[in-house]
C-alpha cells in the first residue's frame, strides 16, 4: 500500500465506511468494477487490487482530496469527542457498555445473523458509535453462518450453509498483548473448551466474537459455534453458556471493565451467573453477589409468547452447573430458583435476566405491556402495571438504511447535517413537506427500477444455471412491472404471521391483481426455520400460486432474504405489508426501514406499528382489539386487507395528475417519513438507553 494512503487498510476493516456514504463512494472510485464483484467488501477489494492502480491514486490530486476529507472525518468520529454523549449529555464514559446477543448483522458480509434480533444488535452498535457511547459487543463468529436459502422447482426451501473466507472479511483475531492468538480455556460440562475470539470494528464500537473452531478442540467441540442456533436443547445450551461464560472472560482476558451489562434477550442470560460467580469468588455473600451484579445489568426481552422463551430442562441445568454449588455457597436450589416462576418445572433464560437486571425492557410499547402481564407471578403482591418491565421501542439505524438518494434530499431539503437531527421531530414536521413531490416520485422510481432490475438479474442467474420452466421464472421474479404498484412482504416465514392471508380470497385477489387500468404486484420474501415445517408449507403455498399463471407473473417469492436483499426492498416496493396475529409482534423493524425510505406501511396495529400508525402515514389491517378466536382474527383481517388495498391503496395510487404524480399518495408517504424517522431512528432508542437505563445504573 502506497504510504500517501496507507489508511485505507484501516478503513476498509472498520465497518465505519459501511454507513459513510463518502466513504462508499470513494471505495466505488479505487475500482468501480472491483468494489461490485466483491459485493462491497473493500478488504476483498484491497486483497484483489492491481497495486498499480493503488499507484497512480496515490498522486492523484483528486483522489487524494476525497481520501484526506474522508479519513479525516473518519478519526473525528472515532474519537467520540464531538458525539451526542460529549456535547448533550454533557458526560463521558470511561467504561464501556458490553453487549451481549447471540447475533449480530453488522454487515452482508458477515452473515453471522437470523433476522430482526440480529439487525437490531447491528444497528445498536452502530448508533452506539455514532452517539459516542463507548460500546463492545459480545457474540459468535459462526464459520457457516446462518444458511442460504433455496426454493426448488417444486417450491420447497432448502438450506445451504457457505462457509465464510476469514482472510477476506473485515474481521481480526484478537490477540495477547504478545502477539499470539488469545486462546480460553473453558469447563463445560465436564469437558474443556477452547474458544479464540475475532474481532469486528464498527465506527468506535468493538465486536468480540467468540469462535471454538480451533484445532486445539475435538471435532464435536469445533462444531460448538459452527452454525447459528443449531438444532438441538444440550447444543443450545452449550453456546449460551459459552456466550456466557465465555464472553466475560474474555473481556476480562483483555482488561475491558464494563460500567453496564446489556442481555439482549434471555439467550446471553448466563453471563449474569458468570457474575455471580465472579463476585462469590472474590469472598461477597450470595446475596450481596447478586445485588452487585443485578446494579449494572440491563435485561431486553424480545419475546411475546411464553413458549418462545428459552427453557432448560433441570436435568441439562445439572450437568452444566453443579461444579458451581459444590464450591461457591450457592445452593442447587438458590441457582435454580434465578430461573423459574413460581412453582416452574423448568429453568427460564427470561427470568433469569429479569432476577439478576436492575432495568429491564420489552420493545414496544404494546410489548411492554404484554410483558408486564406475562411475568406478573414473579411479583407478587404487585399488579400489572407495577412489573418493573418498561419498554423501549426499537429503532432502525438509519444511515444503513435510508438510500443514498433519498439521503440526497433530506440533504438538501431537510437539513444539511440531517443525520445529526434525526430525532428532531419538529424539524422532520417542518421540513419534509419541503420535498418536491416530482423529485420524492422519481427518486424512489429509481429506487424500484433498481429492485426489479436486481431481482431480474438474480433470475437471470438461474436461467444461466439451466432453469428453464417459463413458471419457475415468473415466481421468481422476471415479469414484475415498475410502473405497477408494488406490495411487499418480506419477513421470516412463520405462521403467526400469515403470510398466506392474502389467499384466503383467491377470487378478490386475482381481481385485484388482474385489474387491466390499475393492477398490483406482490414480492414475497423470506425464511423459514429450517425445522418448522409449516412455515415451510407457507412458503410452499406461496411458490405456488406465483408459479400459476392465472396471476400473471404478478405474483412472485424472492428466495435468500438477507440484509442485502432487505436494502434493495425497503427501498424499492410502494407498500409494506405486515399482518401477525395481535400481540405476536414484539416490535418489528422492517417497516421502519420502508417508512424512512418514503414506503408507506400497511399492517396490523401491533408492535411498532401500534404506536406509530397516526390515520394518515399508512394504512391499519383491522382493528386495534384482538377477536376473540384465531380464526374470527383470520377471517376479520383477511376481509379487512383485501378490503384496504381495494378501497383505500390502489386507488389513492393510481390517481396522477398532469405529469404522472400521485399527489394524495406523496402526501401518505411524506406524512410516513415525517412521523416515523423521528421516532424510530436507532438514534432515539439508544438515547432512551442511555438515560433512563445506563447512566442511572452507572
Ligand atoms: C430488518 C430485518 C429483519 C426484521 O424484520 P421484521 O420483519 O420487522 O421482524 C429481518 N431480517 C432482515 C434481513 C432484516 O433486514
Amino acid at each position: 500500500m502506497p504510504v500517501r494512503i496507507n489508511q485505507l487498510a484501516d478503513l476498509s476493516a472498520n465497518l465505519w465506511w459501511s454507513w459513510h456514504r463518502d466513504a462508499r463512494d470513494m471505495f466505488n472510485k479505487i475500482d468501480r468494477r472491483l468494489w461490485q464483484v466483491t459485493g462491497h467488501n473493500p478488504v476483498k477489494m484491497l486483497y484483489d487490487i492491481n497495486p498499480g492502480r493503488l499507484e497512480i491514486l496515490a498522486t492523484d490530486p483528486e483522489f487524494l482530496e476525497i481520501y484526506d476529507d474522508v479519513i479525516a472525518s473518519f478519526g473525528a468520529e472515532i474519537s467520540g469527542s464531538d458525539a451526542w454523549l460529549a456535547r448533550e449529555a454533557k458526560t463521558s464514559l470511561s467504561r464501556p457498555v458490553a453487549y451481549f446477543s447471540m447475533e449480530f448483522a453488522v454487515h452482508n458480509s458477515l452473515p453471522i445473523y437470523a433476522g430482526g434480533l440480529g439487525v437490531l444488535a447491528g444497528d445498536t452498535c452502530k448508533e452506539a458509535s455514532d452517539l459516542g457511547i463507548p460500546f463492545v459487543g459480545v457474540g459468535f463468529m459462526y464459520p457457516e453462518g446462518y444458511f442460504h436459502q433455496r426454493i426448488s422447482e417444486d417450491g420447497w426451501q432448502t438450506e445451504d450453509y457457505l462457509l465464510l473466507d476469514f482472510e477476506r472479511a473485515p474481521i481480526s483475531r484478537v490477540c495477547t498483548a504478545d502477539g499470539q492468538r488469545l486462546l480460553l480455556n473453558l469447563s463445560v460440562g465436564d469437558r474443556q473448551v477452547y474458544v479464540a475470539a475475532w474481532q469486528v470494528l464498527a465506527g468506535s464500537s468493538k465486536l468480540y466474537l467468540l469462535d471454538t473452531n480451533v484445532p486445539e478442540n475435538d471435532l464435536e467441540d469445533r462444531g460448538l459455534s459452527a452454525r447459528l442456533y443449531s438444532p438441538g436443547k444440550e447444543m443450545r445450551l452449550q453456546q449460551e453458556y459459552l456466550l456466557g461464560f465465555g464472553g466475560v472472560m474474555l473481556l476480562r482476558a483483555l482488561g475491558i471493565e464494563p460500567a453496564v451489562w446489556h442481555c439482549n434477550e434471555g439467550h446471553t442470560a448466563f453471563l449474569l451467573i458468570a457474575r455471580l460467580k465472579e463476585y462469590m469468588t472474590a469472598g461477597h455473600s450470595r446475596i450481596e453477589a447478586e445485588e452487585l451484579v443485578r446494579r449494572c445489568s440491563v435485561f431486553t426481552t424480545h419475546t411475546p409468547v411464553p413458549a418462545g422463551h428459552d427453557v432448560f430442562e433441570l436435568g441439562l441445568i445439572d450437568r452444566y452447573f453443579s461444579w458451581l454449588w459444590n464450591k461457591l455457597g450457592i445452593t442447587r436450589e438458590e441457582l435454580i430458583s434465578l430461573g423459574q416462576v413460581p412453582g416452574g418445572q423448568d429453568f427460564n433464560m427470561t427470568v433469569l435476566g429479569l432476577k439478576l437486571a436492575a432495568s429491564a425492557n420489552g420493545v414496544s410499547q404494546v410489548h411492554g405491556e404484554v410483558s408486564r402481564n406475562m411475568w406478573r407471578s414473579l411479583y407478587p403482591g404487585r399488579t400489572a402495571a407495577e412489573v418493573p418491565i418498561r419498554h423501549i421501542t426499537n429503532g432502525v439505524h438509519i444511515p444503513t438504511w435510508v438510500a443514498p438518494e433519498i439521503a440526497r434530499l433530506y440533504e438538501e431539503y431537510v437539513d444539511k447535517e440531517w443525520y445529526r437531527r434525526q430525532d428532531d421531530a419538529g424539524l422532520w414536521e417542518s421540513r419534509v413537506p419541503l420535498i418536491p413531490d416530482e423529485e420524492l416520485w422519481h427518486t424512489h422510481q429509481g429506487r424500484k427500477q433498481r429492485l426489479l432490475h436486481y431481482i431480474r438479474e438474480r433470475v437471470r442467474r438461474d436461467w444461466k444455471a439451466g432453469v428453464d420452466s417459463a413458471p419457475r421464472l415468473a415466481a421468481m421474479g422476471a415479469m414484475l412491472d415498475p410502473e405497477v404498484l408494488t406490495v411487499g412482504f418480506v419477513r421470516r416465514f412463520v405462521e403467526y404471521k400469515r403470510p398466506t392471508l392474502l389467499f384466503r380470497d383467491l377470487e378478490q385477489l386475482k381481481e385485484l391483481i388482474r385489474d387491466s387500468q390499475r393492477p398490483v404486484q406482490f414480492i414475497f420474501a423470506g425464511k423459514s426455520h429450517p425445522a418448522d415445517s409449516m412455515a415451510k408449507e407457507l412458503i410452499h403455498r406461496v411458490y405456488t400460486q406465483a408459479k400459476e399463471n392465472d396471476f400473471e407473473g404478478r405474483l412472485c417469492f424472492v428466495e435468500d432474504y438477507d440484509l442485502h436483499l432487505a436494502h434493495y426492498l425497503v427501498q424499492g416496493v410502494d407498500v409494506w405489508l405486515n399482518s401477525p396475529r395481535r400481540w405476536l409482534e414484539a416490535s418489528g423493524t422492517s417497516g421502519m426501514k420502508a417508512a424512512v425510505n418514503g414506503v408507506p406501511n400497511l399492517s396490523v396495529r401491533d408492535g411498532w406499528w401500534h404506536e406509530g400508525f397516526n390515520g394518515k402515514n399508512g394504512w391499519a389491517i383491522g382493528d386495534i382489539s384482538k377477536p376473540e378466536s384465531v380464526d374470527e382474527e383470520d377471517a376479520l383481517d383477511a376481509g379487512a386487507l383485501l378490503y384496504v388495498l381495494k378501497e383505500l391503496v390502489v386507488p389513492k395510487y393510481y390517481d396522477r395528475n398532469l405529469e404522472d404524480i400521485p399527489l394524495k399518495w406523496m402526501a401518505v408517504v411524506k406524512e410516513s417519513v415525517s412521523t416515523v424517522l423521528p421516532h424510530f431512528a436507532a438514534a432515539r432508542m439508544m438515547k432512551e438507553y442511555t438515560r433512563e437505563m445506563y447512566l442511572p445504573l452507572i
